[in-house]
């Protein structure tokens, strides 16, 4: 026996947990479901528990546009996960969620015009099965189970201990200890100032450097509107869109004059580090200003835990691990007590599930995406991938409005079924990767790059990445246009 459900929504993360809200807010009486492997929602927010865990973009865009952030602009994931909370208490979406339960499996039935899931609950290790109309797959971008760990010479020699963030153990006591961190993302610099006090000594090791941009963790139009007593609603949204406004502005900016906003982002980290730290080896990286993600570092805690002593950055090849720590491409070695390999993620596409349709194996590299949502040949299917220079949950909530649409479209219609397929005119159109390597290239997207659906250079088969554009073109794109076929 299997269960039936208009909607199944894979992962009750911040996407998920959105998905649900909007079907219960545009979508009155669709049954739905959704579906998470871990014992608990919030997704990224509940796998990391490293010290400082904090958000890199402001809440006002990671969070959603129907609940108004209140709190500090770069949140703890302590204060996210209490946010999350509370829009399932007040919407009581936890009716619809089930935890513990992986999927495994989607095959797509053209004559059933439905989904089959196959389903292992994690605890009784039991397997079941579900059926559904429509697939939400909000399952993120990385496996949440095993992080990206380069594998060194000499690991099994190192005698301290070796933990990746992901994974952080509960218990790991790095008291009085000498730490080094193998990396500089968001990651290594939300732990560096976390740990730097409690530590002997922690070093951030990186082969190259990042940007950052050190900002105060304050908003002063918000801080301003609720000085007038202006509604919550309304404080949200504005400094909502001149948050939006700002890092388009910069990423325009970084695009256009990317020697300007490079002068302007190592002016930022020498005003706190000073003239004499060696910022052109360590702080002026080789590419372009937001080629990669820009961190912002909240009041500039990084710089400040360097500029203290209590900190240190190398910039350096590893050759080896050793018994008691590092040696370096230089010959230097960096003696520790414990190693963090804050060295990022595995890109998993589509959550580890093996897909297929009508029985034939789907390969999803074989595809062309529909405005980074849906795929060619892929029925009923709608994936959340939000943006990277801009909050992920922006997409959450333009994906949202969207799937309403189409759901209500395909009931006035009649269809059970609508499949993105290229029309003629589009089957000779270039072909790109999914994310242009020129345009964003970290380490974890282009590991897997050859594994993602293709763009072309065309709406609708083109992943955007720029959420000002997609607002208004994705809510106004032709149901009729020929590429989106009901049946
Ligand atoms: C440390 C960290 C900080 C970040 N900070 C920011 C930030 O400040 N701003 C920003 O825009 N982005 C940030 N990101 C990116 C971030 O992952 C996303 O913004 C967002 O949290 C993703 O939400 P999601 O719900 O789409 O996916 P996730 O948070 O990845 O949640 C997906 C859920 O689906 C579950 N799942 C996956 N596969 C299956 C399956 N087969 N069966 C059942 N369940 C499944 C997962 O276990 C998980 O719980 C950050 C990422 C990390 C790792």
């Amino acid at each position: 026996m299997s269960e039936h459900f208009d909607v199944l929504i894979v992962g009750a993360g911040i996407s998920g947990i959105g998905g649900a809200y909007h079907l219960l807010d545009q979508c009155p009486g669709t049954s739905f479901v959704v579906l998470e492997n871990q014992e608990g929602f919030g997704g990224t927010w509940r796998t990391h528990t490293y010290p400082g865990i904090r958000s890199d973009s402001d809440l006002y865009t990671f969070g959603y546009r129907f609940k108004p952030w209140t709190g500090k602009p770069i949140a703890s994931a302590e204060a996210i996960m209490e946010y999350l909370g509370e829009v399932i208490d007040e919407n009581r979406i936890d009716q619809h969620i089930r935890y513990g339960h992986e999927i495994r499996s989607a095959s797509w039935s053209t004559d059933d015009k439905h989904w089959t899931v196959e389903v292992e609950r994690l605890d009784t290790r039991e397997h079941s099965t579900f059926t559904c109309t429509f697939l939400w797959m909000c399952q993120g971008y990385y496996d949440h189970k095993k992080p990206y760990t380069p594998q060194w010479e000499g690991m099994d020699d190192f005698r301290g201990d070796v933990v990746h963030p992901q994974t952080w153990p509960d218990d790991l006591d790095y008291a009085g200890k000498r730490v080094v961190v193998i990396g500089s993302g968001a990651t290594a610099a939300t732990l560096i100032p976390a740990m730097a006090d409690d530590t002997e000594h922690i070093t951030m090791l990186q082969r190259s450097p990042t940007y950052f941009a050190p900002r105060a963790n304050v908003d002063e139009l918000a801080d301003q509107l609720r000085s007038l007593d202006v509604p919550d609603e309304w404080t949200h949204e504005i400094v909502r869109r001149n948050r939006i406004k700002m890092t388009n502005e910069i990423d325009k900016a970084a695009k256009a004059f990317p020697d300007m906003v490079r002068d302007e982002l190592v002016g930022m980290a020498r005003e706190i580090l000073g003239d004499d730290f060696d910022i052109e080896t360590h702080f002026t990286p080789a590419y372009r200003p937001w080629q990669q993600r820009l961190a912002l570092i909240p009041d500039g805690d990084l710089f400040h835990a360097l500029k203290d002593g209590k900190a240190s950055v190398v910039t350096d090849k590893i050759e080896r691990f050793t018994a008691e720590g590092i040696l370096l491409a230089s010959g230097d070695v960096l003696e520790a007590d414990i190693i963090v390999t804050a060295t990022g993620f595995d890109l998993s596409v589509l959550g580890g599930v093996t897909f297929d349709i009508d029985g034939e194996a789907l390969d999803f590299s074989n595809t062309v995406t529909w405005y980074g949502a849906m795929f060619s040949g892929v029925p009923n299917m709608v994936w959340v991938f939000g943006y990277f220079r801009a909050s992920w949950t922006l997409k959450v909530d333009l994906l949202g409005d969207f799937v309403a649409r189409l759901l209500h479209e395909m009931s006035d219609r009649g269809a059970s079924m609508v499949v993105p397929r290229l029309r003629p005119e589009d089957e000779a159109m270039e072909l790109r990767p999914w994310i242009e390597p020129d345009d964003f290239n970290p380490g974890y997207v282009m590991r897997s790059l050859h594994l993602m659906p293709k763009q072309t250079a065309e709406a609708p088969w083109r992943h955007l990445q720029d959420y000002l554009l997609e607002k208004d073109a994705l809510p106004a794109t032709d149901l009729d246009d020929g590429t989106l076929v009901f049946d």
